[in-house]
């Protein structure tokens, strides 16, 4: 029971308790020898020896403990700054280590804990996968900043808190989903398309969020950007159909030429020549569509060639020799200014064969009589190799996709001239492999220069 005396404050109940004391034991030691209490000085003397002595002992006591109680609130209020002095009786200078002791430990556990939530913040926050947790009210408990990023949100995490999810996601899509999440325990996923900074496709899972006592509490979704993944599918898809298709115009062709050659044996002997002819040209094309193909996956296969320490210009000359059937039959001028000694560290078979292709397409694309001049030299810590022809060039919109495979600016006359659609995107992977680039500067009827450069000191 707690009963109220002498006022709430620690002190003075301490005081008047010990004053009621000691003036109860004066009135009874001067209760027995009456004749001096009736003396007035004696009475004034006990009264004040009585307070003073009160007094002492109250502050005795209440001092420490009044300090104690201002040192546990400071401990509530998470301020372990300063610790309590031992004081006053042996018992309340005890507790005051004991809470000092019970003080440090606390520190050291708000220290772990909060060290392990910064942690867990970090993780959070640095994830690539997007995560957004869901209460029940459709609110947001959480999100990170893959999520933000993908839906193009500028505000910050903490200023989405218990924020609607229809406030936040203007993605309809998306809604649809956390509703259908939040009507079920099972796990969904689903394939969104979002147009945030730029158009991406995620892979969306969502799960139920349960609290402690294992009660449904919301939805956690987990997005996954798959739009490289999506763009690579349909980079393949691609390539087989343009495989299928390259492989199958010249057998069409080869197939039309031989059933018309069985259909007519009566057919003279210079047609049939002329049949044979194309037939034979037709397997060339298989050939090289078959060759670069190759040349292709074993270059996709190898993240590192050989490299050998070469001459930069007896490559070139090599190269050069690829193609000399044609630039004598359209009489093209192959000029070679090469500067001496550029050595290298390179695979020289593969570069070779990147300078054939493009030696090759600017005879190919010059007309009869020009010229086609190839430069070597050393600059900025690279071989700069240039093929450069004054033949048809290319207009600016097909330069950033040159070097795909199969692309080509003129279908019809590539295949004439016997291309197969791959010789740029050999040279792409070959300057790729050698960390090197491969560029063009060309511009409708005034030729072409493609560089191929290749640094010095791999
Ligand atoms: P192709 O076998 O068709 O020559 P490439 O990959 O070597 O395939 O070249 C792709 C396309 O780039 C060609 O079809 C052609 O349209 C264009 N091209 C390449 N080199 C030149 C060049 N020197 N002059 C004009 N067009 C070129």
């Amino acid at each position: 029971m707690n009963i109220k005396f002498f006022g709430e404050k620690l002190f003075t109940k301490i005081f008047f308790s010990v004053l009621s004391i000691v003036v109860a034991v004066a009135v009874l030691a001067l209760y027995f020898h009456i004749e001096k209490f009736l003396e007035i000085r004696v009475v004034a003397w006990v009264i004040i020896l009585a307070v003073a002595l009160s007094y002492l002992i109250s502050v005795n006591i209440s001092k420490p403990i009044i300090k104690i109680k201002e040192g546990a609130k400071r401990f509530a209020e998470g301020d372990f700054s300063q610790k309590l002095e031992p004081e006053g009786p042996k018992e309340i200078a005890e507790l005051a280590e004991a809470l000092n002791k019970m003080a440090e430990e606390l520190n050291k556990r708000i220290a772990k804990i909060s060290i392990r939530k910064n942690e867990q913040e970090a993780m959070f926050s640095s994830m690539k996968e997007g995560v957004i947790a869901i209460n029940a009210k459709e609110e947001i408990i959480r999100i990170n900043n893959a999520a933000l990023k993908f839906f193009a949100i500028s505000s910050s995490p903490q200023d989405l808190k218990y924020k609607s999810v229809y406030e936040v996601i203007r993605n309809a899509e998306m809604l649809d989903f956390i509703k259908r999440s939040l009507n079920t325990d099972e796990h969904i996923e689903r394939e969104i398309t979002v147009l945030g900074e730029k158009e991406r496709i995620l892979l969306v899972n969502a799960d139920p969020l349960f609290d402690l006592e294992n009660k449904k509490i919301g939805t956690i979704i987990v997005m996954n950007n798959i739009t490289r993944i999506r763009q690579l599918d349909k980079m393949r898809q691609e390539f087989v159909a343009n495989v299928s298709h390259e492989l199958k115009t010249p057998i069409t062709a080869i197939k039309g030429y031989v059933e018309t050659l069985l259909n007519t044996p009566q057919a003279d002997e210079e047609t049939k020549r002329k049949f044979l002819e194309i037939i034979n040209k037709k397997s060339d094309q298989l050939n090289t569509i078959i060759d670069d193909l190759l040349q292709l996956a074993k270059l996709d296969k190898q993240n590192k060639v050989e490299l050998t320490s070469e001459n930069i210009c007896a490559i070139v000359e090599a190269a050069s020799q690829c193609c000399s059937k044609l630039v004598e039959c359209k009489n093209i001028n192959l000029e070679i200014a090469c500067e001496d000694e550029i050595i290298a560290n390179v695979n020289g078979n593969l570069i070779e064969r990147a300078l054939a292709n493009l030696i090759d397409n600017a005879v190919k694309y010059s007309p009869e009589n020009s010229k086609v001049l190839v430069t070597a030299k050393k600059e900025n810590g690279v071989a700069k190799i240039s093929v450069r022809d004054w033949g048809s060039g290319i207009e600016k919109e097909h330069h950033a996709r040159l070097f795909e495979r199969f692309y080509r600016v003129d279908k019809g006359r590539s295949r004439e001239l016997g291309g197969s659609g791959l010789g740029l995107s050999i040279v792409k992977h070959i300057a790729l492999v050698h960390s090197g680039k491969v560029y063009v500067k060309s511009e409708l009827g005034k030729g072409s220069e493609f560089v191929l450069e290749i640094p010095l000191n791999l």
